[in-house]
């Protein structure tokens, strides 16, 4: 029994640190954990989960519209957003004291309250939970797992008029019209359920297209099937200021027209929560844009690690969750079952557009920068469910392949966009970090009548 109060004390409840503190607990760590908002962190309380709710009703709108070539007459349908929002609210509240129990389960102790680093074995607990008094607690290692909040452009007059992707899960109602700021995930997924939503739906973004840093075919298609649902999409464009008008608001840019709208949602990036959290007194310098540099083993320096957003490597809950256990295991699991370092490769993600749009494995301009040779096999066409629904959208699968060396024949990267494809690229990354080649997919049997099956079926496209 060490001297510390705890074996382990986590900063912050969400994905990482509820993962983590269970593992640890399991292993027989005394872990207390401080959570100073809702147990559950971001993605149960305002990001993947209640998103993915917002998502499937705006799907359903589209739904209706193609009921009619399946012979359906669906009359005029209402919407409720207010029952939406209570909806969603009571699963979040459900999930949220799901992870409350299980922590509590685990025998992890929860604090709710703000804490800080106080020193390198040192936690501040502010004042809550019931207790007006601040106290400090004492443990063996500190793992902060506090996240990222959205940020807002400095250089942006007005921005206190905008909102961020946390109000825009508790508006009191729809808007009639919403300029989304940003061209990032969290921006082209509002996109897709305001205007799912009926929102009249802008979204500007400075850059030369939405989604930097996923492959460039996949950016170009899901802009025009966005385009083709009504979003409107201004690149180069480069906010200026907000102004409020009236019940209104008027957008500024830095050239052209200014745009009259009633909400303005700002999906700018997202910054470490690092501000006051105390870390240069346990000795640790932070990265400039606040995220806490760490080694493989998620070590910050002195007793103090940290997972998840606040490390910011990829900002996604399955990192966060996958960081948190190998952290406790690493610091808590008998030697043998301590694990090697953490992979970050083949780390599938999709993002829940208007259609969506899943990926893993490396971009056309990665592969032919570390592999030369890259075959490209692609193809482009009508899902059967629009057969008769009349509707133009399109799916898109490409699939980049290692045209020589050690590699060649190795699939790469896998690219979709269409409904269902964040379904498939969950099992094509177990394929592909199998080592996967052309060849097997080749070999394999289609499933018929499926999207998926023209993953076994493509010819290439294109060649290097
Ligand atoms: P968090 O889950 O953010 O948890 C940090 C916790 O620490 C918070 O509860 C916070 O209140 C608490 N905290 C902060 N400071 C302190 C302090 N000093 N004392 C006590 N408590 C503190 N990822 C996906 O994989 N798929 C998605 O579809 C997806 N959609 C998203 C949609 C949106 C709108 C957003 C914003 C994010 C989305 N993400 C998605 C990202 C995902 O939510 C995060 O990557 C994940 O939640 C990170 O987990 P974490 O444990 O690092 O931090």
């Amino acid at each position: 029994m060490s001297d510390w109060d705890y074996d382990l004390f986590t900063i912050g409840a969400g994905s990482g640190g509820v993962r983590a503190s269970r593992i640890a607990a399991s292993y027989g760590a005394r872990v207390g954990i401080a959570e100073e908002d809702r147990i559950g962190g971001t993605c149960v309380i305002r990001g993947c989960v209640p998103k993915k709710l917002f998502v499937y009703a705006a799907q359903i709108s589209e739904d209706l519209e193609d009921a009619a070539g399946y012979g359906w007459d669906v009359p005029a349908a209402g919407f409720s957003w207010q029952r939406l929002v209570a909806n969603k609210d009571r699963e979040i509240a459900r999930l949220s004291a799901l992870y409350e129990k299980n922590l509590l389960a685990a025998g992890v102790a929860i604090h709710r309250r703000r804490a800080e680093v106080a020193g390198p074995h040192r936690v501040r607990l502010l004042p809550g939970d019931g207790d007006g008094e601040a106290r400090e607690v004492t443990a063996g290692r500190i793992l902060v797992a506090v996240g990222a909040r959205p940020s807002l452009p400095a250089d942006m007059d007005g921005a206190q008029h905008a909102i961020t992707s946390n109000e825009a899960f508790h508006l009191p109602e729809l808007p009639r019209r919403v300029a989304i700021v940003g061209g990032g995930y969290i921006a082209v997924e509002f996109a897709g359920i305001f205007n799912g939503l009926g929102v009249a739906t802008d979204l500007f973004y400075r850059g030369e297209e939405i989604l930097r840093g996923f492959d460039d075919d996949l950016r170009a298609v899901l802009h025009e099937e966005m385009a083709a649902k009504g979003v409107g999409i201004h690149l180069h464009a480069r906010v200026a200021g907000i102004e409020p008008r009236g019940g209104a608001c008027l957008l500024r840019l830095r050239e052209g027209e200014p745009v009259e709208t009633d909400l303005v949602l700002c999906a700018t990036g997202r910054r470490p929560n690092t501000g006051g959290l105390g870390l240069e007194r346990a000795g640790i310098e932070l990265a400039a844009n606040g995220a806490v540099p760490v080694d493989g083993n998620f070590h910050a320096g002195g007793g103090v690690y940290a997972i998840g957003d606040v490390i910011d490597r990829m900002q996604l809950t399955p990192v966060a969750i996958r960081e948190g256990m190998h952290f406790a295991r690493a610091a808590f699991a008998p030697v043998a079952e301590r694990p090697g370092a953490m992979e970050y490769a083949f780390v599938p993600t999709a993002v829940f557009s208007q259609p969506a749009l899943s990926t893993v494995g490396l971009t056309e301009a990665e592969a032919r920068r570390r592999h030369g040779a890259v075959d490209v096999y692609e193809s482009r066409f009508r899902p059967m469910r629009h057969a008769l629904s009349g509707r133009a959208e399109r799916m898109y699968v490409k699939l980049l392949v290692a045209g020589g060396g050690r590699q060649a024949g190795r699939i790469l990267g896998a690219h979709l966009i269409g409904r269902d494809t964040a379904e498939m690229v969950q099992l094509l990354a177990v394929a592909l970090r199998q080592g996967a080649t052309k060849a097997d997919f080749d070999a394999t049997v289609a499933v018929h009548p499926t999207a998926a099956e023209e993953l076994v079926t493509l010819t290439r496209r294109r060649e290097a």
